[in-house]
């Protein structure tokens, strides 16, 4: 099935395929409509999205999930997804949005950074290798299309700085898309809040790793415990926690009993 038919329906007559690989786009102050795209928006956090502006905005992750973020789950399988909050004025303004532009630009999510592009990823039938097609998302208001700075998809990518992103994204995307979430019995409500918490609040995950049996259960030498003070080294350790949790899955190692 192609993109153009999977995506959600109100963008699949702005996707185009791009002209020998390029598309020709750019975004500044001096574009007209200039931050007109930073509304009324359903824009998902990923948890590395969230690590990246709580620390941008040097507050705790509970505070930030309470002060900027909604969740909902979806239906089938008990997932919590968390959303930007959009402002509650008229316009539906993004919280980080300003006249001069994204105020936390250096750490604005995954989704921000990649558009005009659209990704779409699948599996091979055959082998097994994940196959990445690439789409241009044509929405009329954007003027950016207007300008004459010419990119191939890799240049895009590497210019707006998602190469640190895709390597957290894609272990998410295997955690959400895992087998056991797609054809199991949907989450429990232990489960979606341990997932939650090992996901999206990293300094509540700190206490409970630090503050429970965690570390009397599983095997950290000494690297592995210093590193903890560090959100991406938790983070990642957040993941494996949740594949062993959710489908005992040996990604963490289980102490011997003596
Ligand atoms: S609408 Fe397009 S060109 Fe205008 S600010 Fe948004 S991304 Fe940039
Ligand atoms: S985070 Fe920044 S770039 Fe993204 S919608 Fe908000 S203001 Fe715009």
């Amino acid at each position: 099935m192609k993109i153009e038919e999977t995506a959600p329906e109100s963008i699949q007559d702005m996707l185009q395929p791009l002209v020998d690989g390029r598309f020709t786009f750019a975004c500044h102050p001096g574009v007209p409509c200039f931050t007109e795209c930073c509304r009324d928006l359903r824009l998902m956090l990923t948890p590395y999205d969230i690590l990246r502006l709580k620390n941008h905005l040097q507050i705790q992750s509970g505070e930030f999930l309470d002060r900027y973020t909604e969740t909902s789950c979806d239906e089938r399988r008990n997932l919590p997804v968390v959303y930007l909050r959009m402002t509650d004025n008229e316009r539906r303004t993004c919280p980080f949005v300003s006249s001069s532009g994204c105020q936390v630009y250096a750490d604005r999510p995954a989704a921000c950074r990649i558009y005009p592009i659209a990704r779409a990823s699948r599996m091979h039938r055959l082998h097994g290798k994940v196959i990445e097609d690439f789409f241009v998302l044509k929405e009329d208001h954007c003027l950016g299309f207007r300008e004459d700075r010419a990119w191939s998809t890799a240049e895009w990518l590497e210019d707006q700085g998602l190469e640190s992103y895709d390597g957290f994204n894609n272990l998410w995307m295997e955690i959400v898309t895992h087998p056991a979430l797609r054809n199991g019995a949907p989450l429990s409500s232990k489960q979606q809040q341990m997932f939650f918490m090992s996901a999206y609040n990293l300094d509540r995950l700190r206490d409970f790793v630090l503050g429970s049996r965690f570390l009397q259960l599983f095997e950290f030498d000494r690297e592995e415990l210093d590193s903890l003070a560090d959100d991406e080294s938790l983070l990642t350790l957040g993941f494996k926690w949740l594949r062993f949790f959710l489908f005992n899955e040996p990604a963490l190692k289980l102490r011997r009993e003596k």
